[in-house]
């Protein structure tokens, strides 16, 4: 196996090959660096196969979308992730074959709910849910301490003692450690029990990463471009949540709702399908389509998406624009159909 960090910073990507193949695939790449990427992989006479992005980043834009562009690879997240486009979701157990070699996938959430782990036999590519000697903060975009917890000490530190841990940051000029180590040292989780981490985490007052809509809101529903004006986090926390069972309960009563779904018109005709009656405006095309539904603006309206995560910004959108009567569907399609509600396809 050929294993190349890329960066050289603070925010780690990492190159996987088969030495036999050439075949390649990029871990969690920075659009900044796509250039870099592509002559290392000229250079080094590999295929990019396979771009896997290990959760949704807050803090850089991904370079997952720039490369699928411009090369065949394709895309890989958890099934969590609330983005158009993914080529391939994965899920934990899940294998990933690269050449002759094979990456196995865990489902490591807790500084995102869509994070993935990588499992390469001697080594493990934590994205940010195990940093060396520390852990990656879980107070924004869906974080959750305790699955962080659970997640470290019943996925990872299961491992080999000597699995060498690769993150997606460090910002202290570590460059490599091993699950041996971590379990031993992390100052994070030595000694602490899962209720004294979570209070840790929930308390460390760290100042929200800058650029946080462009990277984090861009990176969440694949929108690059300037087409829409992002909302911020004080009003994104605004947004009202129903589950799906309330959402469904609604429906049914005398004042239905009206459901706006904001997908990609290829994911609302797909696997998840999308609930009766619902009317597709994709995020992109949403500012410019709040006049349109002008007659939804004396009734409930209830926002959609994959994973509630588009459908909260749009949410946000409308509520600035005047609707003062809009929820978010709490986890979107995928929490919809894990509840097995009617499905339209
Ligand atoms: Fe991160």
């Amino acid at each position: 196996m050929l294993c190349r960090e890329l960066n050289r910073g603070k925010c780690k990507t990492y190159l996987v090959a088969c030495e036999e193949t050439r075949a390649a695939l990029l871990i969690d790449p920075v659009k900044d660096k796509v250039e870099r990427y592509l002559a290392v992989l000229a250079y080094l006479r590999c295929t990019l196969e396979l771009v896997v992005d290990t959760h949704t980043h807050a803090d850089h834009r991904t370079g997952a979308w720039d490369l699928r562009a411009l090369t065949d690879a394709q895309v890989v997240m958890h099934r969590r992730a609330p983005a158009p486009d993914v080529d391939r979701h994965v899920e934990d157990g899940d294998r990933i074959a690269l050449g002759r070699l094979v990456l196995g996938v865990l489902y490591t959430p807790g500084h995102t709910p869509d994070g993935i782990s990588l499992y390469a036999g001697d080594r493990v590519f934590t994205g940010d849910t195990l940093l060396i000697h520390g852990t990656g903060r879980a107070d924004f975009a869906g974080g959750d301490p305790g699955a962080q917890y659970d997640s470290i000490t019943q996925r990872l530190f299961v491992l080999p003692d000597e699995t060498l841990v690769l993150p997606a940051h460090d910002y202290r000029g570590h460059s490599q450690s091993t699950i041996g180590e971590e379990r031993r040292c992390n100052p994070r989780l030595v000694g602490r029990s899962r209720d004294a981490y979570v209070a840790l985490m929930n308390d460390l007052g760290l100042p929200l990463p800058e650029n946080i809509q462009e990277a984090l809101q861009a990176n969440q529903s694949a929108i690059e471009d300037a087409s829409i004006s992002f909302p911020s986090l004080a009003q994104l926390s605004q947004v009202r949540q129903l589950t799906p069972h309330e959402v469904h309960a609604r429906m049914a009563s005398a004042s239905p709702p009206f459901l706006l779904d904001v997908r990609e018109p290829e994911e609302f005709r797909g696997e998840l399908g999308h609930v009766a009656g619902s009317v597709l405006v994709p995020l992109r095309e949403l500012p410019a389509q709040t006049d349109r539904l002008g007659a939804a603006r004396d009734r409930d309206v209830i926002v959609v998406c994959r994973a509630g995560v588009r459908s909260a910004t749009a949410a946000a959108i409308l509520t600035g624009s005047g609707f003062e009567r809009v929820w978010n569907l709490k986890g979107g399609m995928l929490d919809w159909n894990d509840a097995r509600l009617p499905v339209e396809r």
